[in-house]
């Protein structure tokens, strides 16, 4: 007798990349296109009435009562660290475990980052580490908080909330009013994350920072980025600072920046905020595939599969299993057809660029853990049933 053909052995290879945009716009273009004319009819680029029309939805979708358009979410990160005063001689506690861009732009605000571990399960910083950073490296000095191994002032936290889901903020809001913080959220890859009481990511800290870049969950088609915040001084101090601090134009009290949004940016995520509530609920029926996958293939004492926390509402901007031999598994996904991606490698306290923080290797062994075991698998809302069993099927013959 023949063995059995190769096809009955393996299902057929499938493609499944990490992302397809093209899926997304498809179905959109007819839309999208004219109103882009229309934009270049007008010849109005910059800050018009599509930026203050997509402003207001976004403010109004994110419970915030102010939104200001800014040209990218890193944009947005240093924009908030410059409105809030942090500068020269302060430190922002942050994330170890994060997109540069969090810590980068403390650093080019002058100030310096200081990072504290992340929890286990959910990969965000961890309430229980800040608070032992609090209580047991700093004290008070002249009703200032002084880091005692840097001599500087703490005065700000910088929670991420990775992946689509937000950090502790009851716990993290409960340092910033014991220790007299200023919260910044960067909400780059969350906008829409919520807790079960309605709480919206950005609409917690004193700014919420988000991005459009084009692999985020509302995606522009370039750069462009979004502050919020409840408070009206601050929105109005952005507004200035996103144009050089001039006002009235050409009069500056203020040093700020070229921060500003474009309509063309603008128009596309107008349109594509309206329907951002059925891409997210598409990427939760993903990640619930997944885990009915994972559990009939018998894969979760190998890997283990992301898992939303209680009364937190996750929107998948990534959906990102720990797996040992993880480089291994990349490799041999990528051979099979399928994409991932690692997010992050490097935790940010081991980059070159912040060896002058002069952290030890392993300070911080949740974040270096993650490190080595993070896998991204596709998760975008246009994915097949299929697929998603494809993918799993191959991680399982990996593991077999
Ligand atoms: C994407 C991202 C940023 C930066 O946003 P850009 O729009 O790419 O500048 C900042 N922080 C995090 C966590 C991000 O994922």
């Amino acid at each position: 007798m023949l063995p059995p053909a190769k096809s009955a052995r393996s299902p057929p290879r499938m493609s499944v990349p990490l992302l397809d945009l093209k899926k997304q716009y498809q179905p959109l273009a007819a839309e999208i296109i004219p109103i882009l004319q229309g934009i270049c009819a007008s010849q109005q680029f910059i800050l018009g009435p599509h930026v203050l029309e997509f402003e207001q939805a976004a403010a109004s979708y994110g419970n915030c009562a102010h939104a200001v358009g800014v040209s990218s979410g890193t944009d947005a990160l240093l924009l908030a660290l410059m409105a809030l005063g942090l500068g020269a001689g302060d430190e922002v506690i942050t994330t170890p475990f994060t997109f540069f861009a969090t810590a980068g732009t403390i650093a080019r605000a002058g100030a310096r980052p200081v990072f504290c571990d992340i929890d286990a399960g959910s990969f965000n910083i961890d309430p229980v580490a800040v608070r032992e950073f609090l209580q047991q490296c700093c004290e008070r000095r002249a009703g200032q908080l002084i880091n005692r191994r840097s001599g500087a002032r703490v005065r700000a936290l910088m929670p991420v909330h990775l992946y689509g889901q937000c950090a502790d903020m009851a716990g993290l809001l409960a340092l910033a009013r014991e220790f007299d913080l200023k919260v910044i959220e960067d909400a780059a890859q969350a906008i829409g994350a919520d807790f079960d009481d309605g709480r919206r990511a950005g609409s917690m800290g004193d700014i919420g920072c988000l991005s459009f870049f084009p692999t985020k969950n509302l995606g522009a088609f370039g750069d462009a980025g979004m502050c919020t915040t409840q408070d009206a001084e601050l929105a109005e101090r952005m507004r200035v600072l996103r144009v050089h601090g001039g006002k009235p134009k050409y009069f500056h009290h203020l040093i700020g920046g070229n921060f500003r949004l474009d309509e063309i940016q603008a128009a596309v995520l107008a349109v594509k905020l309206r329907l951002l509530d059925g891409w997210t609920a598409a990427r939760q029926r993903n990640a619930a595939w997944y885990a009915a996958a994972f559990e009939r293939a018998g894969l979760n004492g190998r890997i283990r599969p992301p898992a939303a926390s209680a009364g937190y509402r996750h929107t998948w901007n990534q959906y990102v299993i720990r797996a040992p031999q993880r480089d291994a598994l990349k490799a041999f996904l990528g051979e099979q057809g399928v994409g991932s991606e690692i997010y992050y490698p490097v935790p940010l306290h081991r980059q070159q660029c912040f060896a002058y923080l002069g952290y030890g290797a392993d300070e911080f062994p949740v974040a270096d853990a993650a490190a080595r075991e993070v896998l991204a698998l596709p998760i975008f809302p246009e994915l097949a049933h299929e697929q998603i069993l494809y993918v799993v099927d191959r991680i399982a013959a990996f593991y077999g």
